[in-house]
């Protein structure tokens, strides 16, 4: 049972970040509060994201994904209601509602899928038209967007540390990616493939928000979580969650290693994701252009050509995309030269 023991708490902001602002004594308890509810609640989803990724390696061993269930995906929007009640109630025209989060939400999820479709041909996160359900207004001031493994589910923020999740369309491709991630190489949550599962999310989140943009990878920005972040932390001099084409950035709330070698055992997969992210900014900025017509071509070949890999290391899935370089673009040996360039960068 091993293969599915997929541990993905796949949330947007790591634990420690909670844990540190909720231990800041430079802020007001309101917020303190926030921050220690968040890390709180956060800590009892991850069980069910467990028996949800169980469920999905079962279903595709029995071959139960080989079944179309739409041809493209109906988007359901819930309502938490300021509860921790999942999935709350169906928000009945979210792309009319007055409320701007449902609005968004539901118009950002139709949006991810469309790129996915558009840009890689993949039907949902399952490849198989699976209904994309998202809960907004979740808990109370809660600060996090998590993907637990059937669903998304978005909190409101507290206003001054984080905004509102659904604010952030890199967030919202982040949280999709991780399903993706579910129903294709099911990587684990620990070790290198946790650092390449939250990578997956980063590098696909941020692709999703430079296609929106339709901006070339110069114009691109690389900041993970820039439109989630709120005036408290921004004060602090914050301007983003994650710098993918600079980790070690000291404006990001959760600076990450830089090399491959930086990497330690047991680090929170947020860190371990650095080395991975930079490498897929460095191939595309080196070869140009728009991220997702080439580089990302391959990292979603990598990602979804390879049958389940739970233990993949980033040394193997940097031989896969190399591999795939050479397969895929054999006449444009800049494409290979580029995606050497950004392994080469944090030192494989
Ligand atoms: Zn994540």
């Amino acid at each position: 049972m091993t293969r599915y023991m997929n541990q993905c708490t796949c949330f947007i902001l790591p634990k420690d970040v909670l844990e540190r602002l909720a231990g800041d004594k430079k802020l007001d308890a309101a917020l303190r509060k926030a921050a220690r509810d968040s890390a709180l609640i956060s800590d009892a989803i991850r069980g069910l994201r467990l028996k949800n990724a169980e469920l999905t390696g079962i279903a595709q061993s029995v071959g139960a994904h080989l079944v179309e269930l739409a041809a493209s995906p109906d988007v359901a929007v819930y309502n938490s209601k300021n509860t921790q009640n999942l999935p709350g109630s169906l928000v009945a025209k979210p792309n009319t509602s007055k409320d701007n989060t449902a609005k968004r939400c539901f118009t950002e999820t139709t949006s991810v899928a469309k790129f996915y479709k558009s840009v890689f041909g993949r039907n949902s996160i399952d490849n198989a038209g699976m209904t994309l359900l998202s809960s907004i207004h979740y808990g109370s001031r809660y600060n996090n967007a998590m993907w637990n493994g059937s669903q998304m589910i978005y909190g409101d923020g507290d206003g001054q540390l984080f905004t509102d999740f659904t604010g952030g369309n890199d967030v919202i491709g982040h949280e999709l990616t991780h399903g993706v991630t579910q129903h294709t190489l099911q990587l684990g949550y620990s070790g290198d493939a946790g650092g390449l599962n939250e990578s997956m999310s980063d590098c696909f989140g941020s692709m999703f928000r430079q296609w929106e943009a339709g901006q070339d990878v110069t114009k691109a920005d690389w900041l993970i979580g820039a439109n989630i972040i709120g005036p408290a932390a921004a004060a602090r001099g914050y301007k983003c969650l994650r710098n993918m084409a600079n980790p070690a950035d000291k404006s990001a709330l959760a600076a990450q290693p830089v090399l491959y070698s930086q990497i330690t055992p047991g680090m929170d997969p947020h860190y371990s994701s650095g080395p991975p992210n930079l490498a897929f900014a460095t191939a595309s900025l080196t070869l140009g252009g728009k991220s997702w017509e080439r580089v990302g071509q391959i990292w979603y070949a990598a990602l979804t050509t390879s049958g389940a890999n739970p233990n993949m290391t980033i040394p193997q899935f940097a031989a896969r995309t190399r591999q795939i370089a050479a397969q895929m673009y054999a006449q444009q040996a800049d494409v290979g030269a580029a995606v050497d360039a950004g392994w080469k960068k944090i030192g494989l």
